[in-house]
């Protein structure tokens, strides 16, 4: 804020006096209702997080103190936080004064609830604590499972509700709040968070961190490993293991440029720092965008930035989703198709628009994919853009739609507008609701009015209401097609018309060409085609994780046993999501490779993190006592 505004409220508010009262209360930020969340922030709600935690390896438990500062209405008695499996010792006031406090009954999603009585006059409160050793948000790590085998290892994944399962707090994404951190970890090890981090290790193994900016509760992250920076840039840099390093860094040099090209499109970047920190390959997502430091899997390190288009989506969420936030699980298209779009756009002005056309169709394929799917499954309703996930775990929103359907919708405005006035009607946007949250509803509006009405252009309810709160596809989805991929089609089918292998020319394809000609090839092949294939390009050697996913899913189709093993060491040392859960699906469909499954699964299994954990066991329908070992 600046000088003279601050000048200009205090006379204001010596003028309002007397209204003081009211406009108080008027003031006060309404929360919508989260399904997900027991907290109560209309009444007492977080606004500062600070946390003293001790990491111990051996007992894999995080235990010390959760001070929570609040604000709260008049009329409050309680303040409400969310738990799961958290073991509190004892809580207190600001004034020393011990304060009441009752669980809720415990719901297998939600976990608990914590009620708390607020002690007179007290702003604050201390709650002593410690996590479960399973707490589900926590992957701990033997040496064995790291790139360099030599020490342990700890992340955290808790987005979408499981920052509860390590830190009492207010797991709504509505609801932010600052923190500082006081972080015990075993002598060689860093530690790291969603925050100012430091760059080195120092001897006693104690860490500060510092988050001025306001973060909701699934932008809580903690790692701690044997790892090393490198800069990249003024302000980025990249953490690994010290056999990871090198390659990482040369692998994302183009990160800074990235940031200048974001903040080109749509305004300032306003986290100071982005660091990426390369995690060991369990990490079930391909990355999460926490703030100034994005965790990141190690299957997007190809070896010629072919993959880097990651680093492009987690860097844009600084602004769709960590400066912007969905209000709520049902709104998560607000994070994610935002970030989709933005994510084609910078590397659209990094790598040309032929090559961001070809993530556009990717991305396409895949809505179209997942929308046949869940049509042919009955569930229709799950390919809304705005869900409704009440009574459900908010993880099973995590499907192509938020993403591919939110993308193609933002894309459907931009063609209906022109670039010239959707560019700066976003960076509007983000500016205009920057670190606050949005519902689905609130979009709209502000769309409607800052987008057609402001630019005259008629609001096309109709299309728009289909777009966000009808299943399937729309009848106004962009036509996208890709001159590249329509060159790949071209040659495949030459050589599947009799054409030589020889004659393919494939030299100057990326990743993503040899991603659809590998998903192009027909149901059917002759059995010395996939190998004559499989040989002259070395699919099953493939050092690029997506290449080998998509060479593995035609595998299984074609009872290609000669990827088998390959597959199998991939399916136990990776434990990316969005990587598994296709294969396994595959393996499912026939009784010869679903026994295959459920035998690599055993194996793979204790790698896994729990949020790939519990998708996989419903998947192949087991559970923890089918694989006690
Ligand atoms: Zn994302």
């Amino acid at each position: 804020m600046n000088r003279l505004i601050v000048v200009f409220l205090i006379v204001l508010m010596a003028a309002c006096q007397i209204k003081k009262e009211e406009s108080m209360t008027n003031n006060k930020k309404k929360y919508v209702n989260d399904a997900h969340s027991y907290a109560n922030p209309n009444e007492a709600v977080m606004t500062h997080l600070d946390l003293d935690l001790d990491v111990d390896f051996e007992t894999k438990i995080i235990s010390g103190e959760a001070k929570i500062t609040f604000d709260t209405s008049d009329s409050a008695e309680y303040l409400i936080l969310d738990t799961k499996d958290l073991e509190v010792k004892s809580i207190w006031g600001e004034n020393g004064d011990e304060a009441e406090f009752e669980f809720g009954e415990k719901d297998p999603i939600l976990g608990q609830e914590l009620k708390i009585k607020i002690p007179s006059n007290s702003k604050e409160i201390t709650i002593i604590y410690q996590n479960s050793p399973d707490a589900e948000a926590i992957q701990w790590l033997d040496p064995v499972q790291t790139a360099d085998k030599k020490a342990p290892f700890l992340f955290t994944q808790s987005q979408a509700i499981l920052a509860r399962t390590w830190i009492p707090l207010q797991d709504s994404p509505g609801i932010r709040f600052t923190y500082n951190a006081r972080v015990q970890v075993p002598q060689n090890l860093l530690a790291l968070m969603s925050a100012e981090n430091p760059q080195i290790k120092n001897e006693e193994g104690i860490y500060t961190f510092k988050m001025e900016q306001p973060i909701p509760a699934y932008l809580m992250a903690l790692t701690v490993g044997d790892v090393k920076f490198q800069s990249m840039g003024s302000r980025t840099g990249v953490y690994a293991e010290t056999s990871m390093l090198e390659r990482s860094a040369k692998e994302f040099e183009d990160t800074e440029k990235m940031i200048g090209i974001a903040e080109g499109l749509y305004g300032p970047y306003r986290w100071d720092r982005y660091d990426m920190i390369i995690l060991p390959p369990s990490f079930p997502f391909g990355g999460m965008e926490n703030p100034r430091l994005t965790f990141a899997t190690p299957t997007i390190i190809a070896g010629d930035k072919s993959l880097v288009a990651l680093i492009a989506h987690e860097l844009a969420h600084s602004w769709s989703g960590n400066l912007v936030t969905n209000a709520t699980w049902n709104d998560f298209w607000i994070n994610e198709g935002f970030t989709v779009y933005f994510e084609h756009r910078i590397m659209e002005e990094l790598y040309g628009h032929d090559y961001s056309e070809m993530l556009a169709s990717l991305s396409q394929q895949d809505l179209k994919n997942e929308v046949e799917n869940f049509i042919a499954e009955g569930k229709s309703d799950d390919t809304k853009l705005k869900l409704d996930l009440e009574g459900r775990n908010p993880d099973d929103g995590v499907t192509s739609i938020p993403y591919d359907k939110g993308y193609s919708f933002l894309r459907y405005i931009e063609e209906l507008v022109g670039r010239e006035k959707f560019d700066p009607f976003l960076k509007e946007y983000f500016n205009a609701h920057a670190f606050e949250t949005m519902t689905t509803e609130g979009f709209l509006t502000y769309l409607k009015t800052n987008l057609f009405e402001k630019n005259d252009i008629d609001y096309p309810e109709q299309e728009i209401h289909e777009w966000v709160y009808e299943p399937g596809l729309p009848s106004t989805l962009p036509k996208i097609a890709s001159d590249r991929f329509a060159l790949v089609e071209k040659q495949l089918n030459e050589y599947l018309g009799g054409g030589e292998i020889a004659s393919l020319d494939t030299d100057q394809w990326t990743t993503h060409e040899w991603l659809h000609f590998i998903k192009s090839l027909p149901e059917d092949l002759d059995p010395q085609k996939i190998e004559e294939l499989d040989t002259t390009f070395g699919f099953t050697k493939s050092g690029n994780s997506e290449i080998l996913h998509a060479w593995f899913l035609k595998a299984i189709q074609y009872n290609y046993t000669a990827a088998y093993p390959t597959m199998e060491e991939f399916l136990i040392h990776t434990g990316r999501r969005k990587l598994l859960t296709p294969l396994y699906k595959e393996m499912l469909k026939d009784e010869g490779t679903k026994d295959m499954a459920l035998k690599i699964y055993e194996k793979a299994r204790p790698n896994y993190h729990f949020v790939s954990r519990s998708t996989m066991d419903e998947l192949l329908e087991v559970d923890e006592e089918n694989f006690i070992q």
